[in-house]
């Protein structure tokens, strides 16, 4: 297929034609991220829809096929991690990617207008939250200003642990990304019945620093293999890390 590859040519309809359309369905949408981290993770990167003529394209409108709940640290940069550019994932951030009620307005607004086929809770190994509420928990000593309202919300999954025996930190974290997915489902009816029609997926995803890979830490749509052979999406790239 053709690109546009003229700078500061009209941007038009034609444009739009040329353009691959968005994933629609939770297997295809899943499979499209695996496989841009997968390029992030090579060193290949294709650096997707970030031209000028695709940002007049989605000047219109925005059909994001991945909602991306993350942490806000500052190496989890969403587009690039999974390859993608404008107008493909709606991304919310908190530290210790924490789900209040804005958070959850925003997941329910991607979901139920814009139709986005796909929620990823996206933790990662070290997280500076998930390492803070374990000191406030160790010490009873609480984190000035909002902090705390970070902490809390960490809170239940440092409980979890505790009563399944996990310690370490990085196992902490996959417990912290799967009470995050429990939470969205638990607290928003609208984004649980979207999931149960198959109109939607949640999935809980844990990526690594050094190596650049997210690996899913909860079940992944069950048609995903379907349109994707990752081998595994794990550690690949971990003999390349420095
Ligand atoms: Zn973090």
């Amino acid at each position: 297929m053709s690109r546009p590859g003229t700078p500061g040519a009209q941007p038009g309809p034609q444009w739009a034609a040329d353009r691959a359309p968005m994933p629609t369905e939770p297997a295809r949408a899943y499979a499209e991220l695996a496989a841009g981290n997968r390029r992030f993770v090579s060193g290949a990167p294709r650096h997707p829809n970030q031209d000028a003529g695709h940002r007049a394209a989605v000047a219109d409108g925005q059909h994001p096929f991945a909602v991306i709940v993350g942490c806000s640290d500052s190496r989890l940069a969403a587009e690039i991690i999974f390859d993608r550019g404008l107008g493909d994932l709606f991304v919310v951030r908190t530290a210790g990617h924490t789900a209040g009620p804005e958070v959850l307005g925003s997941v329910e607004y991607a979901v139920t207008v814009l139709g986005t086929p796909l929620v990823v809770v996206l933790g990662h190994d070290s997280c500076g939250a998930v390492q803070a509420a374990r000191e406030a928990a160790a010490t009873g000593v609480a984190p000035p200003g909002h902090l705390p309202a970070v902490v809390d919300a960490v809170l239940p999954s440092l409980r979890r642990a505790t009563a399944e025996g996990v310690a370490d930190i990085d196992g902490i974290v996959d417990i912290h990304i799967a009470q995050t997915v429990e939470t969205l489902l638990g607290q928003s009816p609208v984004l649980a019945d979207e999931v149960a029609q198959g109109r939607c997926a949640v999935v809980g995803m844990s990526y690594r620093l050094a190596a650049g890979v997210v690996r899913p830490v909860t079940p992944v749509p069950s048609a995903a293999a379907t349109f994707d052979a990752p081998g595994t999406s794990d550690d690949p790239a971990a003999s390349a890390a420095a």
